[in-house]
């Protein structure tokens, strides 16, 4: 197969459209990360999804909307989503809701609640209005890969295994949606994203962030969002995060560099690159947005430049910190040290 990346003009929306209402498969851009898409209630279609990127068949997906009209034939959403979609919506948030039949349990993997999501990316939401039907998409990775934040990433991963990417440019927030449970009382974030626990705190009064988010599963423990069980977002180098005062970290890392053999890499906010002189660093930016930012594309680039060992500093847990503190902590299969 081969796999055509376009820019987004009217003829491109047109075969993605197309393409999506004939049961194959699209790479889009979404304010998050690149998602790959399939008619949503089409269940041949959902797995060619779980195929294309082997996906474990347990690892649900999240249904794409541009419009909330669409909300009732698919899901039933409680109260508290419902004011959370009015906050949020369009944007980098998911939504479990009780689902409906319509929904095939492909897409949910088996689970009786859909995630749901309202993309605020100007192209994502085009190419939903026009293939009129929800699109069911995980990040548009090969599975354990760090997730897509440009066409590039995608076309790396996906070349010969889907027919159209749309190349929408770079991905603005670069991690992927908070998943949160608004079915009980306390709303309770699954996987952290960039509409942060305090954003929703400040609008509901109180939010829960899942422990499993900076731990690894116990032994038969359930996975809130399934997500979480499988290894994820892993460079092919093997990642450590070092965690604590900055001038301790920064030793930490020092010695780890200067101890190991192969290609090793740092990574470091920029500020703080000036603290390990003479080695060899990537920069993941100057604030919290802009690590979420390129976090992924660091992991990706460190693969490029053929680093098979990285050091990163670990970053506040505050506001989006969290959500670049849980893919790193993941990405590193939990290998974080406290110094
Ligand atoms: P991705 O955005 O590629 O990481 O895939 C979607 C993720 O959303 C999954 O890995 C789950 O962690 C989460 N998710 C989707 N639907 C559900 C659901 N019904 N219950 C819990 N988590 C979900
Ligand atoms: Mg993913």
């Amino acid at each position: 197969m081969i796999t055509q990346v376009l820019k987004p003009d009217a003829a491109a929306y047109d075969l993605a459209s197309r393409l999506l209402r004939a049961g194959e498969l699209v790479a889009f851009p979404t304010e998050t990360v690149y998602g790959l898409g399939a008619d949503a209630l089409n269940a041949q279609a959902v797995l060619r999804i779980f195929e294309a990127k082997n996906r474990p068949a347990d690892n649900p997906l999240i249904v794409h909307i541009w419009d909330a009209s669409q909300l009732d034939a698919l899901c039933e959403p409680s109260p508290t989503a419902r004011r959370l979609m009015d906050a949020f919506w369009p944007g980098p948030l998911t939504l479990l809701c009780r689902k409906k039949t319509t929904v095939p349990n492909a897409v949910t993997a088996g689970l009786d609640t859909v995630g749901m999501r309202m993309p605020s990316h100007p192209v994502a939401r085009e190419m939903l209005r026009r293939a009129g039907v929800p699109v069911a998409a995980p990040s548009a990775n090969r599975s354990s890969r760090p997730s897509p934040t440009t066409a590039a990433h995608v076309y790396e991963d996906m070349q010969g295994r889907i027919p159209l990417i749309l190349d929408g440019g770079a991905c603005d927030y670069g991690v992927e949606s908070t998943v949160l449970d608004a079915s009980g009382d306390v709303p309770v974030i699954l996987r952290p994203g960039a509409v942060t626990r305090e954003m929703v705190r400040e609008l509901l009064g109180a939010c829960e962030v899942a422990d499993s988010v900076m731990r690894p599963l116990r032994e038969g423990e359930a996975a809130p969002s399934p997500g979480m069980r499988h290894k994820h977002y892993a460079p092919r180098g093997r990642l450590t995060v070092y965690r604590g005062p900055a001038d301790r970290v920064a030793a930490a890392i020092n010695r780890a560099y200067d101890a190991s053999e192969g290609r090793t890499v740092i990574l470091a906010l920029s500020p703080h690159l000036d603290r390990y002189q003479g080695r060899d660093t990537m920069s993941m930016g100057e604030s919290l947005l802009e690590a979420a930012q390129r976090l992924f594309s660091c992991l990706r680039e460190a693969d490029a430049r053929g680093y098979d060992r990285l050091l990163a500093e670990a970053v506040s847990e505050q506001s989006v910190g969290l959500a670049v503190m849980n893919r790193l902590a993941r990405a590193a299969a939990f290998d974080v040290e406290d110094v």
